[in-house]
Parts: structure tokens; C-alpha cells; sequence
């Protein structure tokens, strides 16, 4: 039943209402004093200082580092996630407590002192980035006005108004197009199709753009998605032409909720990756 003290959270295509004082489905956005905010803002649970490579980029500023940050939730439900302990997992709620406060200002201070050791800026990255938007535009305006590039590393279901917020100070993403069928995001990760899709359609006309697929053996892993997948980014017209969007082509290994199958063979990733090959001039084998 929805109260008066409801608020309704826009940020993904979930629409979560919430109850004053109650945390949205992410497990990062609260309702207090009757808006919802970013409970998880400036929370930190995980930095690195990583190669760019690793984000994974590889045709923007190959062979520098970037140091990279994430917070704690998630919007997905995906049973493989390589980072559930600070997504959705038991131990993930517990960061709600005990993550520490970093400000945007002591980020970037970091940031440019790293850039001794070859940094180039601040990779939002490790849990989903865009649940807790705020942190992400306010950080990364501050590093772009000390010349720091800005990375984000998402699963592009956030809805439209909170990418125009970010789209200015960020130079490059890698998002996740998990899959390219209805059934996998809606079934499997408890996701929607549709937003991802419309969200790289706008990322790919303001900054530089990587995508990634986590090929899973029994969910994604047919020539003919790989096809479609493909021919749909060779589609998109960006800042560059799609076919010359990078598509990384991942291989998986069980774990999580999703041990009941083994990794997927290396001979299926190179055979997909030749498939959207068929339709791209750059894609990249991942984990073999
Ligand atoms: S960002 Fe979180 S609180 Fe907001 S709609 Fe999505 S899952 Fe719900």
C-alpha cells in the first residue's frame, strides 16, 4: 500500500517507491526528510590503482593507469556478479554501516598524487556507479577541472536524466550489454533490455565507448545472438561509426549463485568473437 510519506526513486528502471527511512531495491538510495538521496554517497569500499586495460579499455589511453573507486550496491540481480561482495550479497548490506566517507575533494587530491605513478584520473567502477549518481557528477566535475580524465564502468540501466547529469565530465565507459535477448535481462539479472539499449545509444554520441559481453554457456553464448548483438552496435551512430565501437567478448567462470556449469570453453569465446568480428572492426578476447 503507498503512504504519504512514499517517495518514488527515478533513477533506474525499477521506480522503486520507498517508505521514509527505507532503503530503495539497490540497497544505496534512501528516502529522508521526503526525497531520495544517495545513501551510499561517497561511501567507499574498494580502490586500486589499475591499469586502464583492466577497466577493460583498450583503445583509450592504452598503457596508463587509472585509479578506481566503487561504493557498495547494486541494481541487477545477476547470480555470476564477479564483485557480490559489495553488490548484493549479505556482506554487501553490512558496507551500509561500515564503509568509510571519502569526499570528492579527497578523491581528486588522490588522484592527481598518483599521477607520479602514471594515473590519468578517476575510474568509477566495482559495484554499479550510477546508483549513487551524485557522487559520481560531483567527483568527476572536480577532477576534469584539475584535468583528470573520468572513467565509468556501468551496466547502463540508469534511466536518461541521470546520464545527461554525468555526460559532461565523462570521457570514456565501458558498459555491459550482458546479453541481446529480453529474456536473459529480465529472467537471469532481473534487468531491462530496453534501457541499456537506449542508454548506449546516447553514451556512444558524447564520449568514447567500450562494451563488454559475459559470454555464460546456456544463456548468450549462440552464433546467432552474437550476430544480432553485433550488427545492432555496428548500427549505432556515435562519435565514431558503430562498427568501430570496441566490443569486448568475456569468458566466464562459475561462481556466486552460479556454480552449476562449468567456465565457458575458450574455443566458444574465440568463435563469438570471430562472429561479431563479421560486423566490428575491433573486438577484444576477455579471460582466456
Ligand atoms: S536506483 Fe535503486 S532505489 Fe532507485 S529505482 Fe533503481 S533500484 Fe530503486
Amino acid at each position: 500500500m503507498e503512504g504519504r510519506d512514499m517517495q518514488e526513486c527515478n533513477v533506474c528502471f525499477r521506480h522503486c517507491r520507498i517508505e521514509e527511512g527505507k532503503l530503495g531495491f539497490c540497497g544505496a538510495r534512501i528516502c529522508a526528510g521526503g526525497e531520495v538521496t544517495a545513501a551510499n554517497y561517497g561511501r567507499i569500499t574498494s580502490v586500486a590503482l589499475d591499469p586502464v586495460e583492466k577497466k577493460p579499455l583498450r583503445r583509450f589511453e592504452p598503457g596508463k593507469k587509472v585509479f578506481s573507486i566503487g561504493s557498495y550496491g547494486c541494481n541487477l540481480r545477476c547470480p555470476f556478479c564477479q564483485n557480490y561482495e559489495i553488490s548484493w550479497s549479505e556482506r554487501a548490506g553490512r558496507y551500509a554501516k561500515e564503509a568509510e566517507y571519502v569526499s570528492p575533494e579527497e578523491i581528486v587530491k588522490i588522484a592527481l598524487d598518483l599521477q607520479a605513478r602514471g594515473n590519468i584520473g578517476i575510474a568509477f567502477t566495482y559495484n554499479e556507479p550510477l546508483i549513487g549518481w551524485e557522487y559520481v557528477r560531483d567527483t568527476a566535475k572536480l577532477a576534469k577541472e584539475k584535468g583528470l580524465k573520468n572513467i565509468l564502468v556501468t551496466n547502463g540501466t540508469a534511466g536518461s536524466d541521470v546520464l545527461k547529469e554525468i555526460l559532461p565530465y565523462i570521457d570514456a565507459m565501458n558498459i555491459d550489454l550482458k546479453a541481446f535477448t529480453d529474456r536473459f535481462y529480465r529472467e537471469l539479472i532481473r534487468g531491462d533490455f530496453d534501457m541499456v539499449k537506449e542508454f548506449i545509444q546516447t553514451a556512444v554520441k558524447s564520449c568514447h565507448v567500450e562494451l563488454t559481453t559475459l559470454v555464460i554457456p546456456g544463456e548468450n553464448d549462440t552464433m546467432e545472438e552474437m550476430r544480432e548483438l553485433s550488427g545492432w552496435i555496428s548500427g549505432l551512430s556515435g562519435r565514431v561509426p558503430g562498427k568501430q565501437i570496441p566490443l569486448h567478448v568475456t569468458r566466464f567462470f562459475p561462481q556466486f549463485h552460479m556454480t552449476d556449469r562449468e567456465a565457458t570453453p575458450v574455443e566458444t569465446v574465440y568463435r563469438l568473437a570471430d562472429a561479431a568480428r563479421e560486423h566490428l572492426e575491433f573486438v577484444y578476447e576477455g579471460n582466456v
